[in-house]
């Protein structure tokens, strides 16, 4: 059977690549260890070895078709290798290997562990072998993009996640990161505020432990360290990842995503509204506090006035107070008073604000006003529901008109992924908001209907002092009261509370 090993001189070809087809195959050194020994033991005469790492996938490896050529220029007449599928696993590569047994230019192939015969018989066992090396390389490259790709329409990311979630390896799938998630959130809110640039962030990041990864020493690449602080791109990036909403992108796409959303669609809004119109650093916005313009100054009349300040010591340290002070504009009195915490004023107020009751009447008549309320808000709510599930329905649609389009060739891909990309954002942004009303459709209203309740239980009507009483006693807290101070005395609350 075997033929005579003496008319023939051999090439010895070791392949393996990196890629995954190639993955169970032999290492090259034990390829030659094998491939030695065989044709020691069959007494073949090898003129040459060839090694070659790279993919069989596609014709044009360099070292084989040198070796083909040398084959050709008559230095060798037969091709040891440890199996067909090492001399190829495409069409035009087997081809020419049988045309050139065809030709008689290659007389023989040996492999250790599938019998090749030059006969018409062997030749045809031969192209059928090469046939399935193809079909093997085929069939993976689609399993795997198949594989991903229902991945990806099953809402999972084929990906690396990005930073505040982990890749949860023994279920395969994205989890929030316990510890990073509440500061990527933090990031957002800070950033929607708009009074932060992504350099602030960075410096949040990195008081908050978050930096650089250290890289491995490559050819291109010194060893970085890692340990520095976030650059402002990758801070933007993160803060422009849809990902953190609950969409991912995958090839150009966008697709909804299985895992749980950091921050919500209308907090990512307007994180993106401050980054579009980011040019600089927008002016701070002052809010009104509580009580302004609720209350006047005993000693001259104006009205008083609250401002919130933010204290940030050198060492990481942030306090915040909000001060009332009379806002000293009357023209007749001099007046300097000096301004008092939010605290110190309301432990003023609140035992006054106590001293009122609701009347029974004037109770049950809230109470049926905020039925009425309790009404109008769900019927809104309910309202408000049906036009955005309407509106839903209308997107689900339009993307599935999209998806014909765009299948009919009448638009371009980057148009395609461009609308969906819209369309994507708009569903994400209406079904958080059917999420949000649904939720909290009558949340302001039970509070207020509890406490109104139990103030008209605290004080019957009969117990409430008839108006001309409330007045006196108005009067006489008034005339009892230091002159020209509504504020109290520094001894009251103790001179380092107050500033
Ligand atoms: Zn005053």
């Amino acid at each position: 059977m075997q033929q005579p090993a003496q008319n023939f001189v051999y090439f010895l070809y070791v392949r393996k690549s990196t890629d995954v087809e190639d993955k169970q195959v032999l290492s090259i050194e034990a390829q030659i260890v094998e491939l030695k020994e065989f044709a020691r033991r069959l007494e073949l005469q090898v003129a040459d070895i060839f090694i070659e790492k790279q993919t069989a996938k596609k014709p044009g490896r360099p070292v084989f078709n040198e070796m083909l050529h040398r084959i050709s220029a008559g230095e060798a007449n037969g091709v040891i290798a440890w199996l067909p599928d090492r001399l190829s696993r495409n069409s035009i590569d087997s081809g020419q290997i049988i045309y050139m047994l065809d030709e008689n230019v290659l007389g023989d192939l040996k492999f250790p562990h599938f019998w090749f015969e030059n006969t018409p018989q062997g030749k045809y066992m031969l192209a059928n072998e090469f046939n399935s090396s193809k079909q093997y390389v085929d069939n993976l490259s689609v399993n795997t993009k198949r594989g991903l790709r229902q991945k990806v329409r099953e809402g999972h990311y084929p990906s690396i996640v990005p930073f505040g979630y982990l890749n949860d390896v023994r279920t395969k799938t994205v989890v929030a990161n316990r510890k990073t998630a509440p500061i990527v959130r933090q990031c957002f809110e800070m950033y929607a505020k708009g009074n932060k640039t992504c350099g602030d962030i960075a410096d949040f990041l990195f008081a908050s432990g978050v930096a650089t990864k250290g890289r491995r020493k490559t050819k291109n690449d010194p060893k970085s360290a890692g340990g520095k602080r976030w650059h402002e791109t990758r801070v933007k990036n993160m803060l422009s990842n849809i990902f953190y909403y609950g969409h991912f992108l995958y090839a150009g796409e966008v697709y909804e995503g299985k895992h749980t959303p950091i921050v919500d669609k209308a907090l990512f809004d307007r994180v993106q509204a401050v980054l579009t119109g980011r040019g600089r650093v927008q002016k701070k916005v002052t809010t009104p506090q509580a009580l302004t313009m609720l209350v006047r100054c005993a000693n001259c009349n104006c009205y008083v006035t609250g401002s919130h300040k933010v204290k940030r010591q050198k060492n990481g340290n942030v306090h915040e107070y909000t001060y009332y002070r009379c806002t000293h504009k009357s023209k007749v009195v001099a007046c300097s008073e000096p301004e008092l915490r939010e605290y110190a004023l309301a432990s003023q107020l609140v035992p006054i604000a106590k001293s009122f009751a609701i009347s029974e009447r004037m109770g049950a008549f809230m109470l049926t006003k905020l039925d009425e309320d309790t009404q109008v808000v769900q019927a809104d709510s309910t309202k408000l529901i049906t036009t955005h599930r309407a509106r839903l329905d209308e997107l689900a649609g339009k993307s599935k008109r999209l998806f014909d389009v765009y299948m009919d060739g009448d638009i371009e891909q980057d148009e395609y992924r461009e609308r969906r990309a819209e369309i994507m954002s708009e569903k994400k942004s209406l079904e958080s908001k059917v999420e949000r009303i649904a939720a909290r459709a009558d949340f302001w209203i039970e509070p207020v209907a509890k406490k109104q309740k139990s103030r008209c239980k605290q004080r019957p009507i009969s117990h409430f002092p008839p108006r001309k009483h409330l007045v006196r006693a108005a009067r006489d807290q008034r005339k009892n009261r230091p002159k020209g101070r509504q504020f109290p005395e520094k001894s009251l609350y103790g001179a380092d509370e107050r500033t």
